[in-house]
């Protein structure tokens, strides 16, 4: 820390995101990627964006948001993009936090942070002790209610039925949706768009559209609370996505068949590797994401954790109270979730 440091920030916890191994021969199943690799149509998308790279990125990304309005069955001023949905989400905490955050103690690890860096005031509600969302602790808020749903680390999501309750208990807060794992058996906030105007729905193409790299998300909603969004993007970084990303997003939308056959392998492998899981005595919890949240038998999560590494094998272990005992496994092939049950027997006998 240098001493130029505002003081405000002195004492900010960053993020720290799951390993990025620069070996190749690890199998990578901690930071939540798809195994796949993009959507044919990608590579030639970018190559052809990438002749105009002298020229400004459609501050619009116009072909882009006419795409996701087309699958979304949405307006186009309903919807708008940014360089990855932790974008968004930063956008969010600005635009709407004002009187604060209320989130679980159990979420994305991400919220706390943005709240220390605006310096916006949190409100931790624990989940109950299976790790589930009451939407009772929600009803009536006196802030911005941020849920994962899927919520991340457990995988475990909330019904539709749930988020309307909290969207209707909470008219004068906006309730922001992030839906990053929804593509893998979570319901989606969407069909509250129409009639509630305080929901926000946030999304990525990094989890599901085998986009992580490019970095693109996009929020949607009300028409005025985009427009919201707006504001804070155009007070910040208008040109956010730039336009290899925007070829690259457009690309993978106009191949629907790709991203339902990538998702569908994934609820299967996840299936699977469930089943074998438990058959070796793990505790695991109902997911409906691209990962599994798993507590070994009789072993911490670090020492789990630390066997696989040894084996060549990443896996997520987060140090925080209540979790330690689990660990986070993405969900890859069929073939990677195969050596990890393989060098999960050798560990536990
Ligand atoms: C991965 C993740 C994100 C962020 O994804 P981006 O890569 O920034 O689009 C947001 N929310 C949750 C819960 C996530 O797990």
């Amino acid at each position: 820390m240098s001493r130029f440091l505002s003081e405000r920030l002195q004492s900010l916890k960053a993020y720290v995101p799951g390993e990025q191994p620069k070996v190749r021969n690890l199998i990578k199943l901690n930071t939540n990627e798809s195994p796949f690799p993009p959507t044919p149509g990608v590579k030639e998308a970018v190559a052809e964006a990438a002749e105009s790279l002298q020229l400004y990125n459609d501050l619009s990304a116009a072909k882009l948001t006419r795409l996701l309005a087309e699958t979304y069955g949405l307006k186009e001023n309903q919807i708008t993009v940014s360089n990855g949905s932790d974008e968004i989400l930063a956008f969010a905490f600005q635009a709407f936090g004002g009187h604060g955050l209320a989130f679980p103690d159990i979420t994305y690890g991400f919220y706390p942070v943005w709240a220390d860096l605006y310096g916006l005031d949190r409100k931790i509600i624990p989940l109950d002790e299976d790790f589930n969302i009451r939407i009772q602790d929600y009803a009536g808020n006196d802030r911005c209610v941020v849920i994962a749903n899927p919520n991340a680390p457990t995988g475990k999501a909330l019904p539709l039925s749930a988020l309307r309750e909290i969207a209707e208990k909470n008219p004068d807060q906006i309730v922001i949706v992030d839906e990053a794992y929804v593509d893998f058996g979570g319901e989606s906030a969407l069909a509250l768009i129409p009639e509630f105007d305080n929901v926000l729905v946030v999304r990525t193409f990094s989890k599901s559209r085998q986009l992580a790299g490019g970095r693109l998300g996009f929020a949607m909603g009300n028409a005025a609370l985009i427009d919201d969004l707006n504001r804070v993007r155009f007070s910040f970084h208008p040109y956010n996505v730039n336009s290899l990303t925007q070829a690259a997003g457009a690309a993978a939308l106009e191949q629907p068949e790709y991203f339902e056959s990538c998702r569908q392998a994934i609820m299967d492998t996840r299936a699977w590797t469930v089943e074998q899981l438990k058959q070796l005595g793990f505790t695991v919890l109902d997911s409906s994401a691209n990962f599994v949240f798993a507590a070994a038998p009789g072993m911490s999560g670090a020492e789990y954790q630390k066997k696989l590494r040894e084996k060549n094998i990443l896996i997520r272990y987060f140090d925080l109270p209540r979790i330690r005992d689990f660990t986070r496994i993405t969900i890859g092939t069929k073939a990677q979730m195969e050596a990890l049950i393989q060098a999960t027997k050798e560990i536990v006998s």
